[in-house]
């Protein structure tokens, strides 16, 4: 039964009530977690400032970098506890689950060598004056994270901002909690002091809107649904509270007729199949060069019909979906596709050992796709793979560039001309040539554009995000 994580203390929410927490393998509840409201937020928001106040702000760059290396550590002790706890939370295969815990270790390795590194600058100004730029902690941000990569997102957007020099309260997704509340007790065991980092449970529209709106809540950083990332803004814009989004996106595989099919296939099918399609940054669309669409499409379907969806601990190539709405939401999804006479090039399939009641989808490749339909424009969040053929490069950046987001893309030529102007002319946060998802690189500043949210988390550059810059002019004749 874990409870909220306030002050380094596990703590019950004040209206002590509970939520199920669902096994996605089965549908079935094995544990609770806290059903917080805005007393809980307001607790933890007072507590993050206490230690901002007190403690962390008295802490120099190098002693808070020190303590996130001490961090990572002990979560690299604890990452098969940990990938076993996400694992049973959100139905993540046995390596993908392991691959999350030690991308969190990566994060605060990363941030903990980044805290000491960040600085301000000097000026040249008017005779008289020297001019500096201090950059500044925020004060207390705010995280509300999705359930997709729980502590890979957790990671990336906790690390920065404590390196910066800020304190937190966290806001978990009410389906992917456990594990970010045994790494917040990991942290008060390694010294974090209390209120340096806080978790409280709960819905969204309770637990994520309070903290969207409390008056203490100097930063905040979302991750989820452009719905929510639209509400998370007017909250915060009424107390005029900058915030960083991850909204998702459609990511476009580009694949030109002179790329390398061996190497680009396997990219091709782990940027759609990864965490059962229910990635931001998925390839979820398919955009071929006309020459060899079909015989890629015929290459492909052999792959899709190998996938197999089954219970996590066998380490299939998808686990379940995170719950029952989200598999609905893709089934909704493919229903329309058949309805519209969009057709199948091949589907995956779903193993015998699933218990009843799990929620789980074959991989599917769907073909001819066009470019208008809601499949081509709109995040499935599911295994669904979205092919359309291309003429030229003016066609695939049309198509590439023709929808709301601009998170990620890939692009698979052989021709070094057509990378870069590819790489210039598709609008998104991150392009990758040649590959797909450049193994995750926490070293790579990530976000998007358009509909896809703007800041960006990952790298030295969310550092900057998580900091204020102040300019300090002197004169002194
Ligand atoms: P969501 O946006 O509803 O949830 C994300 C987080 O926001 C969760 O912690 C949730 O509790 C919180 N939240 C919900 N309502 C809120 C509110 N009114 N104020 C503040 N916080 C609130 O996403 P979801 O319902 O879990 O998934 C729906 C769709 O969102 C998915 O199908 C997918 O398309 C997209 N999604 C994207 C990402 C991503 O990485 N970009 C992650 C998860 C979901």
């Amino acid at each position: 039964m874990p409870l909220n994580f306030i002050d380094n203390q596990a703590v019950r929410s004040a209206s002590s009530q509970t939520l199920p927490v669902i096994d996605p393998a089965d549908g079935q509840p094995y544990d609770t977690i806290e059903r917080s409201s805005a007393a809980d937020v307001d607790m933890a928001v007072q507590a993050a400032r206490r230690c901002l106040d007190t403690t962390w702000s008295r802490l120099s760059a190098a002693e808070r970098g020190r303590l996130l290396m001490k961090l990572s550590a002990k979560v690299a002790e604890h990452a098969d506890e940990l990938a076993t706890i996400e694992q049973r939370d959100c139905g993540k295969p046995t390596q993908q689950a392991r691959a999350d815990a030690l991308a969190l270790v990566r994060y605060f390795e990363f941030y903990a060598g980044a805290a000491d590194k960040l600085h301000g600058d000097t000026i040249p100004y008017l005779d008289g004056y020297s001019v500096l730029t201090w950059r500044e902690p925020h004060g207390v941000t705010g995280h509300v994270i999705p359930w997709n990569y729980p502590m890979q997102i957790f990671g990336r957007s906790v690390g920065g901002a404590l390196a910066a020099g800020n304190t937190c309260v966290v806001k978990p997704s009410e389906d992917a909690c456990l594990s970010l509340i045994r790494v917040a007790g990991l942290a008060a065991e390694v010294g974090f002091p209390a209120g340096a980092l806080n978790i409280v449970t709960g819905y969204g529209h309770e637990v994520g809107d309070a903290l969207a709106r409390h008056p203490g809540v100097d930063h905040i950083s979302f991750t989820g649904s452009p719905r929510v990332g639209t509400l998370i803004q007017q909250a915060a814009a009424e107390r005029h509270c900058p915030v960083t989004l991850e909204l998702g996106g459609k990511g476009p595989q580009i694949v030109f007729e002179d790329a390398d099919i061996d190497a680009a296939l396997p990219f091709l099918v782990s940027a759609i199949v990864q965490n059962s399609g229910q990635t931001c940054s998925a390839g979820s669309r398919l955009l071929v060069q006309r020459g060899l669409y079909e015989p890629l499409l015929a290459r492909l379907g052999e792959v899709f019909r190998a996938l197999r969806a089954g219970p996590p601990a066998l380490d299939p190539d998808l686990g379940p979906l995170i719950r029952q709405t989200q598999l609905e939401r893709v089934r909704g999804f493919l229903d329309q596709a058949r309805a519209d006479g969009i057709a199948t090039v091949a589907a995956g399939h779903v193993m015998d050992e699933v218990a009843a009641g799990g929620y789980y989808a074959a991989p599917v490749l769907l073909r001819d796709v066009p470019p208008g339909h809601r499949l081509a424009q709109e995040e499935v969040f599911g295994p669904v793979l979205a092919a359309m053929p291309f003429d030229d490069e003016d066609h695939a950046v049309a198509l590439a560039n023709g929808t709301a987001f601009g998170l990620v893309a890939g692009v698979w030529t052989r021709d070094g001309a057509r990378q870069f102007r590819m790489a210039r002319r598709v609008k998104a946060g991150q392009v990758f040539v040649n590959n797909y998802g450049a193994g995750g690189g926490v070293e790579l500043p990530f976000g998007g554009v358009k509909s896809s949210g703007y800041g960006r988390e990952k790298g030295f550059e969310a550092l900057l995000g998580f900091t204020t810059l102040k300019t300090v002019a002197f004169r002194h004749g």
